[in-house]
């Protein structure tokens, strides 16, 4: 009983804890007295925590709170630069690389093109790993301050085992325990998450999911994704495979997708579908204003180049990009009529680099749920842009590592 009862006692002071840290990185400075009341706390609970915390270094005093009388209190602020995160995104066409600090803030950033074919075959691990290396060695950043890092990638995988499945369009991840080997190989504590799943998470923490409790948040990329969160929580359903609904049939009769299926929205709709697409109409004859570069170099024409035509009027590539964007409101409709989210918000490289796919997929969805329920729902863009997988990455470490007690991020983490 004894020891069952410290290991209580534990817990409820590692989740003080954390509260106190989130209340401090989400509010910048605040009082004691100003945190007590934030968090229903004692007074003397939270004098206590926070002498552990100055204790470690991890505050600043950073003046006087306007006083009601008597002695003014003393503001408190987290040393933000004590420590930071590593969030990674990795997807089709990029890798994506940001340093947060300890309040969340993005400090710095990297990007690497990622070559499609590496992505299929078993070197694609060691080329993430040793991007990441340079990555670290480039923000000059010494490991003992790094917490850890935090990776999106596309699923399905298990984040409770870091281990990848079988992302359709990375054939060169399947099966690979990730998180052990970027342990090993970086010596830096590693979570591993489904690329949408962190999106989501990144806006709700610091985008336009702010305040928000159950949220469907659509990702429409290069490939087609989706996360959901119920009640203020990542919704996994069983086996951590919900939320693919780039993988629902939306065309009976519709190509071949790179999972095997046929007619996925990802195999209609999706930026490779856009691009592959585009390939066909310039064969059948169709004009687009990059077709002189297709005919000489298929290849190098990517997602980039159509959505850089579409923005310069390009007929091919807005009508392409507009019939993507209809498919996704459809599928976005159907998502809605399924789960009811308070709020959906759409993002990825189709949503942020052409304004008008947001307002055609937004003007589809809200006309094909009943008319009682699209008055209320409110369907918004991402708010933190291409970055939103990488800094929900990041953001997930500063979570998990703010539950735990404060000898396990002064010691050296124990990796396995
Ligand atoms: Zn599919």
């Amino acid at each position: 009983v004894k020891s069952l009862e410290g290991a209580n006692n534990r817990r409820v002071k590692s989740m003080n804890r954390s509260a106190v840290l989130h209340y401090l990185r989400k509010h910048g400075k605040a009082s004691k007295a100003e945190i007590a009341q934030a968090t229903s706390l004692s007074f003397t609970a939270i004098k206590n925590i926070m002498g552990e915390l100055m204790g470690c270094g991890l505050l600043d005093v950073v003046g006087y709170d306007e006083s009601s009388g008597g002695r003014k209190p003393l503001l408190y602020k987290l040393k933000r630069d004590r420590y930071f995160s590593l969030g990674v995104h990795l997807s089709v066409s990029h890798l994506q690389i940001a340093l947060l600090d300890l309040e969340g803030t993005p400090c710095a950033y990297d990007r690497f093109d990622m070559d499609r074919d590496a992505l299929q075959s078993g070197e694609i691990a060691g080329r993430l790993i040793s991007c990441i290396q340079a990555s670290i060695g480039g923000f000059g950043l010494a490991r003992d301050k790094l917490l850890g890092v935090g990776l999106a990638v596309p699923g399905p995988l298990d984040p409770s085992a870091g281990v990848i499945l079988a992302p359709p369009n990375m054939k060169g991840l399947h099966e690979v325990p990730i998180k052990k080997m970027m342990q090993e190989q970086l010596g830096i504590e590693t979570h591993v998450e489904k690329d949408a799943n962190l999106i989501a998470l990144g806006e709700l923490w610091q985008g336009a999911g702010q305040g928000r409790r159950n949220v469907l948040y659509l990702d429409a990329d290069e490939g087609i994704g989706s996360g959901i969160v119920i009640d203020g929580q990542l919704y996994y359903g069983a086996h951590y495979g919900a939320g693919e609904l780039g993988h629902g049939t939306i065309h009976i009769d519709g190509p071949r997708c790179n999972c095997g299926n046929y007619g996925c929205l990802e195999a209609v709709a999706s930026g490779m579908a856009i691009l592959r697409r585009a390939g066909e109409e310039i064969r059948r004859g169709a004009d687009a204003s990059f077709k002189a570069q297709y005919m000489e170099d298929e290849r190098s024409v990517t997602l980039d180049t159509v959505l850089g035509a579409a923005l310069e009027d390009d007929p091919l590539s807005n009508q392409l990009l507009l019939e993507s964007a209809r498919y996704v409101g459809i599928a976005a409709a159907n998502a809605i009529h399924l789960l009811m989210p308070e709020t959906v918000i759409v993002g990825g490289t189709l949503t942020h680099h052409y304004p008008r796919y947001f307002d055609q997929l937004k003007e589809v969805a809200l006309n094909r749920i009943f008319p009682s329920f699209a008055r209320h729902i409110d369907i918004r863009k991402a708010g933190l842009g291409v970055k939103g997988g990488a800094i929900g990455a990041g953001m997930l470490v500063l979570e998990q590592v703010f539950r735990r007690s404060l000898d396990d991020w002064l010691e050296p983490q124990s990796l396995g």
